[in-house]
């Protein structure tokens, strides 16, 4: 029957298609629905890639208007085309999720185009087709989270969507919100010319992050021109002929100020994204944020329906969502898989990059274990020397009794490639010890990650 599969993924982001092209890789025959005339989910049509582009460029522009200069590089002031900006961002969603294209076909992955809707255990409707299957697994990501009251039109109040495609470079953009992605994109605006104005409720931005690293990038972000306004809400937003005008007031209470912005984004957050897909006539189980709720091997509590990435709890990552598609393939196929939670790398791309793996120094502390802490600044480190990028450190945390790794934080350029050093080590159970001994190459700004392991129990040579 050409409409029977062994599997049957709805959505084709990071975490549907590596599930899809895992299990077939495992020799399961498999379908991806998908609604989207692209596939790539979020990641690679309006997340991770578009973005990282937007970074990339905005931060040689302002690298060519900043420090060229001073390297002996004399361009003149850089003047932005911003039209070939975005069409260099188009570009490489294209080639991306062309890519995954490619992959599906190598695969002998079926895309049906379409919105899925699951008719009953082993029945999926997309369209005109009805595919049966052994298993169906729910991969259909996240949207925007949506500030009662304040209305999305993706042109002057947008989420980040319409943040990657703005057709202006704003004279102010507020961003409500300072997590990564509004960091992200206030950064790449910032750089091409926006004021930049974060508006945080909580105290501090990117919570759930180390405090001593909040602390360190916070001063970073303000000597980069970025106005933090923390502890403070957002309660309105109100069109004017000449811009807008934002309410805002102290998240505990207090006076009420407003601020003109021409753009404001709105970076809350983002939800689990199930509409649709008919699970509660199915009696599928989400949790009190509209997550799909399932056990330690993906199932949700109906058989042969599963559910993976940004969907289900865990972080709202990339990465995250493809090892979880990885594993549950594995374990469809009858092999062994798995994902180690604890060992989920997350890393901000700003300039300086951000970015840290296992547990921080308040997470040990409330769960009552001592540790070592070790820790490096780049103004040591004779590459970040050379490259006058000395801002930011390494910091390694072990356990006091083993000194097994158990939190790695850097702050510094670069610092997005390096954790996957730390992550590599954690994965094998490294004491600081093993990374203090292991020879790196010099100069590096890596060289940093050794120096703190050293300075976990005993000195670091450079300091
Ligand atoms: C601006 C931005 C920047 C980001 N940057 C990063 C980053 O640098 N690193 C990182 O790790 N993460 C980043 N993320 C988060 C990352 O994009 C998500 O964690 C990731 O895409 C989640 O993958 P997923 O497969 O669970 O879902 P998604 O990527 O959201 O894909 C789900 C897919 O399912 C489809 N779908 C939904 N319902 C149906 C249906 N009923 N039928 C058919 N298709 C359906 C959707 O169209 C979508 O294509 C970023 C996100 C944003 C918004």
């Amino acid at each position: 029957m050409a409409d029977a599969f062994d599997l049957v993924v709805i959505g084709a982001g990071p975490g549907g298609y590596e599930c899809a092209i895992k299990a077939a890789q495992l020799g399961l025959s498999v379908a991806v629905v998908e609604k989207r005339d692209r596939l790539g989910g979020t990641c690679l049509n309006i997340g991770c890639i578009p973005s990282k582009a937007l970074l990339h460029a905005s931060e040689l522009f302002h690298e060519a208007g900043h420090s060229f200069e001073g390297m002996g590089i004399d361009v003149g002031k850089p003047k932005l085309n911003l039209k070939q900006m975005l069409a260099f961002k188009d570009e490489a969603v294209d080639g991306n999720t062309k890519g995954v294209e490619f992959l599906f076909k190598k695969n002998k992955i079926e895309w049906v185009k379409g919105e899925g809707v699951i008719e009953a255990p082993g029945k999926v409707k997309a369209g005109n087709r009805t595919l049966e299957t052994k298993n169906i697994v729910i991969a259909t990501g996240s949207d925007v989270a949506q500030l009662p009251g304040i209305e999305i039109d993706e042109k002057t109040i947008v989420s980040s969507t319409g943040a990657i495609a703005l057709e202006k470079v704003p004279g102010k953009l507020l961003v409500i919100g300072g997590g990564v992605i509004g960091l992200e994109l206030g950064s790449v605006w910032g750089r091409l010319g926006a004021e930049v104005t974060v508006v945080e409720f909580l105290d501090n931005i990117l919570p759930g992050t180390d405090g001593e690293v909040v602390k360190n990038f916070t001063r970073i972000l303000k000597k980069q021109g970025f106005a933090l306004k923390l502890g403070t809400k957002v309660t309105k937003v109100e069109k004017q002929k000449s811009g807008l005008k934002v309410s805002v007031e102290p998240s505990k209470g207090g006076d009420a100020e407003t601020l003109d912005a021409d753009v404001v984004l709105v970076s809350i957050g983002r939800v689990a994204y199930t509409a649709g897909l008919g699970l509660d006539k199915l009696g599928v189980k989400t949790d009190k944020r509209g997550r799909v709720e399932i056990d330690a091997g993906y199932k949700t509590n109906v058989d042969g329906i599963y559910a993976i990435g940004d969907c289900v709890a865990g972080p709202m990552l990339a990465h995250k969502a493809m090892e979880e598609g990885v594993a549950l393939a594995e374990q469809l196929a009858g092999h062994y898989g798995a994902v180690n939670y604890d060992v989920i790398p997350g890393v901000v791309y700003t300039s300086p990059e951000v970015a840290s793996v296992g547990k921080t120094e308040e997470q040990l502390k409330e769960a009552g274990i001592d540790y070592n802490a070790g820790k490096f600044p780049f103004t040591a480190n004779g590459r970040a020397k050379a490259n006058k990028t000395t801002e930011g450190f390494v910091k390694i945390l072990a356990d006091k009794k083993t000194d097994r790794v158990l939190g790695v934080h850097i702050v510094g350029v670069n610092a997005g490639e390096m954790i996957a050093e730390a992550a590599i080590a954690m994965e094998f159970s490294s004491s600081s010890e093993d990374i203090a001994r292991i020879c790196f190459a010099h100069p590096t700004m890596s060289e940093a990650v050794k120096e703190a392991a050293l300075a976990v129990t005993g000195l670091p040579i450079h300091m």
